[in-house]
C-alpha cells in the first residue's frame, strides 16, 4: 500500500486549549509523520502515512478533540507525497497582530482531579491544571499566550513541572499555568487576629468546620472573590444578605455534585449537559417541591421557583466538599450591592475581615475579573443571560467586516464589544454603569480589550440615550466617527448578528426601557428592519410613568398609571390587592403628578406592563431587584391554561380590555395563577397576531425575537411555537444575552453595516 500525504486545515477555537499536542499524540498513535502548526486563522497539519492510519487519525481528530476546543471545520485535501522523518510541532507561523483567540477559563478536568489524590508533587495540590483545563482568560495580561505574559510569571517552574511542560507527549506540554505544590501558588487562610494558615489540609479542615457551623467564608476563586455559607442555614443566609446589603435578589448555589443537585431541582438532559460542561455556568433550574427535609434555606430565592445552581469547577471546591457536611453552598460574588466583584487580596482583607468569619486567599493574581456566568435552558437550548467566566473572550463570528469598531453597550448589565476581522469580542459582564467602581472597571477593561486584541479604533457605536455613561464614554473617546443606535434596533441587530442574518425582516424587541426616536421610553417594538435601519411598525400603547426612571423599581406606580387611564378617577373604588398594600394618599399624589404631567415620561416598555400586573395582584409593590415583579409572575404560570384576555389595535396596541379582564377576574375571585397565565397568553397573542399582520403586509417570513422580556421561558416557548406553527421562521438568542448584555453586539453589527454601505 503506497503512502499518501494529506493537507488538513482546522478552524475554530483551537488555540490555548491543547489542540496541537493532541494532534501530535494521535499522529504518534497511528505512526504518522509530518507536522502541525498554528497560524493566524487556523491550525495546519501535513501528514503522511497509509490510508487506514490516516482515516483513523482523521476520525480521532473529530471525536477526541480536547473538551474546550470548538472545532468549526476540518478540510482535508490529498497533496503530492512528502516524506517526513518524524511528526513535530512547528513554531507558530505568522505570529502577527491577528492571532486573537484566547481560551476562556476551563473547569478542572477528571485527570487533574485524579492527580490530587495520588502521591507526589500534586497530592492535595489545589492549583493543579493541564492543557485541557485550568485558568486562561483570568490570568492573561497580553498575547501571545505564554507564561511570562500571565500572572503565573512570578512562579518559577520546578524541574519536574518544566519537564512536563517540555515533553510533547505529556498532558502538561505547554500548559502555561502548570504548577505543583513545590513551585506553584498556595492558599492562605486569615481568621481574625490568629496567625495566617498556609497548610492546605488545615485550611480545608478549618473552612469546612466554619461553614458547617454557620459561618461566612470569603473564598478567592478564578475570576474574583466569593462569599460562601451553608445553603441550608437560614440564619447564615440572612446574615450574608445583610452584609452584602442585598435584600431579596436570589443567591446562586454550588452543589457537591449532580446527584445532590438533582435532589433539590428538576434537571433535564439539556440542563445536565450545561451544568456539567467545562464552562460550568450557573444554570437557572426549577426547584423541587420536597415533602421531607432537609430543606434549602427559604431566603435563598424569595418566593421564586427558580434557583441558580452550579457544580464545582476549581480543585479547591472539590476538596472542600470532601470535608463539608453540607452538600450545598451559597456562592455569591464578593462585592457590595452593585460594585464589581473584588479581585485584590489586600482589598478583600480590608473590606471582608471585619464582617466575615475568615478570608481565604491565594497568591495567583487575577488579572481579568470575571463573574460566574448565568444561563437557562429554554426550548431545549442554552440561553446565556450573564456572559462571563467560561465564555469570555470567545468571539462571536459575524458575516460582517467589524474591524476597528468599538461598541459601548447600554447602561445596565453592560458589556461592550470590539471588532477584529469579522469577529466580535464581547467583554465579560461589567455590570450597572452607575457606580464609580463599575465605571472604572468598564474603562479599564475597554482599554485592555483594545490592547489585547490589537484593535485600532476607527468607528464607535453607542446608544442614543444622552445620559448613559457608555454613550458619554464614547463621546469622550477621541475617535471622530460615532454612530448612535436606537436601543431596540440594537437588540434586534444583536440577535441578527448572532444568527448571521443580514436582510430585511420583522424584529420584535420586548424589553424594559430604551430611549426612543421620539424622546419617549420604548420597550415593546415591532420593527421592519435590516441591519442598517428600521421603521417602527407597532408598539404597546404609551402610559405616563410617574417618577420616570425610579418608577421601574416601583411597580405600583405603573399599576396606578394604567388603572387611572382605563377607569379614570373611579379606579380607587376597585377592590384590588394593590390598594390593601399602598396608602390612598400616596396614590392620590401620583394621580396629581399624572394630571399635571410632572416628571411623567411616556413609556411603552413591555416589562412595565408585567410590573403593573404584579403590583395589581399584590405580588410586588417595590422591587428588591430588577425584574422581580415579572419573575414572580412567571413563577406562578399554570401549565395547561390556554385562555387569554382581549386586546385591540394594529400600529398601537391597546391593552385596556386586558386590564378590565384582569380586574374582573380578581373581582370574581379567580385564582391568581390563572389570571397570570391568561396575561402571559395575551402578550404572546399580541406578538403573534401583530407579527402575522406585518408579515402579510410586508411579505416577510423571518422573525427575530430579542429583549429582556424573552428571558421568560413560558413566554418565549409559547410565542416561538405559535409563530413557527404559522409558517414563520423564528430566530432567538442563545450564546449572546437577550437582555442589555447583548446590546453591544447589535451596535457593532449596525455600525459595520452602515460603514459597508457608505464605502
Ligand atoms: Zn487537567
Ligand atoms: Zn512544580
Ligand atoms: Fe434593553
Amino acid at each position: 500500500m503506497p503512502d499518501l500525504t494529506l493537507k488538513v486545515t482546522v478552524t475554530g477555537l483551537i488555540q490555548g486549549v491543547g489542540f496541537r499536542p493532541f494532534v501530535y499524540r494521535i499522529a504518534l498513535r497511528y505512526k504518522l509523520k509530518g507536522w502541525v502548526r498554528n497560524t493566524n486563522e487556523n491550525v495546519q497539519i501535513r501528514i503522511s502515512g497509509k490510508s487506514p492510519d490516516l482515516n483513523g487519525f482523521l476520525s480521532a481528530l473529530k471525536t477526541e478533540a480536547p473538551q474546550a476546543a470548538s472545532v468549526e471545520s476540518i478540510q482535508t485535501e490529498e497533496i503530492q507525497f512528502e516524506k517526513f522523518a518524524t511528526f513535530e510541532i512547528l513554531k507558530s507561523h505568522d505570529v502577527s497582530d491577528d492571532i486573537t483567540e484566547i481560551s476562556p477559563d476551563i473547569a478542572v478536568c477528571e485527570e487533574c482531579l485524579e492527580d490530587i489524590c495520588k502521591a507526589g508533587n500534586r497530592l492535595d495540590y489545589a492549583f493543579v491544571n493541564c492543557t485541557n483545563c485550568g485558568p486562561r482568560f483570568t490570568i492573561i495580561k497580553d498575547l501571545p499566550y505564554d507564561r511570562p505574559l500571565t500572572t503565573m510569571a512570578e512562579f518559577q517552574m520546578c524541574a519536574d513541572c518544566r519537564r512536563e511542560y517540555e515533553t510533547v507527549t505529556d498532558r502538561r506540554f505547554h500548559a502555561q499555568p502548570v504548577a505543583c505544590a513545590v513551585c506553584g501558588p498556595q492558599y492562605e487562610l486569615h481568621a481574625g487576629k490568629k496567625p495566617v494558615i498556609n497548610d492546605i489540609s488545615v485550611i480545608l479542615e478549618r473552612s469546612s468546620e466554619l461553614i458547617d457551623k454557620g459561618g461566612i467564608l470569603v473564598m478567592k476563586g478564578l475570576g474574583g472573590m466569593h462569599l460562601a455559607c451553608d445553603a441550608f442555614n437560614e440564619t447564615s443566609v440572612a446574615r450574608l444578605r445583610e452584609l452584602k446589603n442585598r435584600e431579596g435578589k436570589p443567591f446562586a448555589i454550588m452543589f457537591r455534585d449532580l446527584s445532590s443537585a438533582a435532589k433539590y431541582a428538576e434537571i433535564n438532559s439539556a440542563e445536565e449537559v450545561s451544568l456539567t460542561s467545562w464552562r460550568r455556568p450557573i444554570i437557572l433550574l426549577q426547584v423541587k417541591n420536597r415533602s421531607h427535609g432537609p430543606f434549602l434555606a427559604k431566603n435563598l430565592n424569595s418566593g421564586l421557583n427558580l434557583l441558580g445552581i452550579m457544580l464545582p469547577y476549581m480543585p479547591f471546591h472539590y476538596q472542600l466538599f470532601r470535608k463539608l457536611k453540607t452538600e450545598a453552598l451559597v456562592l455569591t460574588s464578593g462585592n457590595f450591592s452593585s460594585e464589581p466583584i473584588i479581585i485584590d487580596n489586600a482589598e478583600a482583607l480590608e473590606k471582608f475581615s471585619p464582617i466575615t468569619d475568615a478570608v481565604m486567599l491565594h497568591n495567583r493574581d487575577i488579572f481579568n475579573r470575571t463573574d460566574d456566568s448565568v444561563a437557562r435552558i429554554i426550548g431545549g437550548k442554552e440561553r446565556v443571560f450573564r456572559r462571563s467566566r467560561g465564555y469570555v473572550p470567545s468571539p462571536i463570528r459575524t458575516g460582517l467586516n467589524t474591524e476597528g469598531i468599538i461598541a459601548f453597550g447600554a447602561e445596565l448589565s453592560n458589556c461592550f464589544c470590539v471588532g477584529k476581522g469579522s469577529k466580535a469580542f464581547l467583554s465579560q459582564h461589567i455590570g450597572d454603569l452607575q457606580g464609580l467602581e463599575t465605571t472604572l472597571f468598564y474603562d479599564q477593561t475597554l482599554e485592555r480589550f483594545i490592547r489585547l486584541f490589537r484593535v485600532r479604533p476607527t468607528l464607535l457605536a453607542a446608544d442614543m440615550h444622552p445620559d448613559y455613561i457608555s454613550t458619554r464614554t464614547a463621546e469622550g473617546f477621541g475617535t471622530p466617527s460615532l454612530i448612535r443606535i436606537q436601543h431596540h434596533h440594537a437588540h434586534i441587530a444583536s440577535c441578527m448578528a448572532e444568527n448571521k442574518l443580514d436582510e430585511k425582516l420583522i424584529g420584535v424587541a420586548f424589553d424594559g426601557t430604551g430611549y426612543g426616536d421620539d424622546g419617549n421610553t420604548w420597550g415593546s417594538e415591532f420593527m421592519v428592519c435590516d441591519l442598517e435601519g428600521y421603521s417602527r411598525a407597532s408598539h404597546l400603547a404609551y402610559l405616563p410613568l410617574p417618577g420616570g426612571d425610579s418608577a421601574s423599581e416601583e411597580p405600583w406606580r405603573m399599576a396606578v398609571s394604567w388603572l387611572y387611564k382605563v377607569y379614570g378617577r373611579e379606579f380607587m373604588q376597585l377592590d384590588l390587592p394593590l390598594f390593601w398594600q399602598t396608602q390612598a394618599e400616596v396614590i392620590q399624589m401620583l394621580v396629581k403628578m399624572i394630571d399635571r404631567k410632572v416628571n411623567c415620561p411616556l413609556t411603552c416598555g413591555a416589562g412595565r406592563y408585567f410590573d403593573a400586573v404584579a403590583s395589581i395582584l399584590g405580588l410586588c409593590q417595590v422591587a428588591e431587584f430588577p425584574a422581580q415583579g415579572p419573575m414572580l409572575l412567571e413563577a406562578m404560570v399554570e401549565a395547561g391554561c390556554d385562555e387569554r384576555y382581549e386586546w385591540s389595535g394594529l400600529t398601537e396596541i391597546d391593552l385596556d380590555k386586558t386590564l378590565r379582564g384582569i380586574v374582573e377576574d380578581i373581582k370574581n375571585g379567580n385564582r391568581h395563577s390563572i389570571i397570570i397565565s391568561k396575561f402571559h397568553n395575551t402578550i404572546s397573542s399580541v406578538i403573534f397576531e401583530t407579527v402575522k399582520w406585518i408579515s402579510g403586509a410586508e411579505g416577510l417570513k423571518k422573525v427575530v425575537l430579542s429583549g429582556g422580556v424573552f428571558q421568560n421561558k413560558y413566554l418565549l416557548e409559547r410565542t416561538e411555537s405559535l409563530l413557527v406553527k404559522s409558517g414563520l421562521e423564528v430566530f432567538t438568542h442563545a450564546a449572546v444575552p437577550t437582555n442589555d448584555g447583548g446590546i453591544a453586539l447589535g451596535q457593532l453589527a449596525v455600525a459595520a453595516k452602515r460603514r459597508e454601505l457608505c464605502v
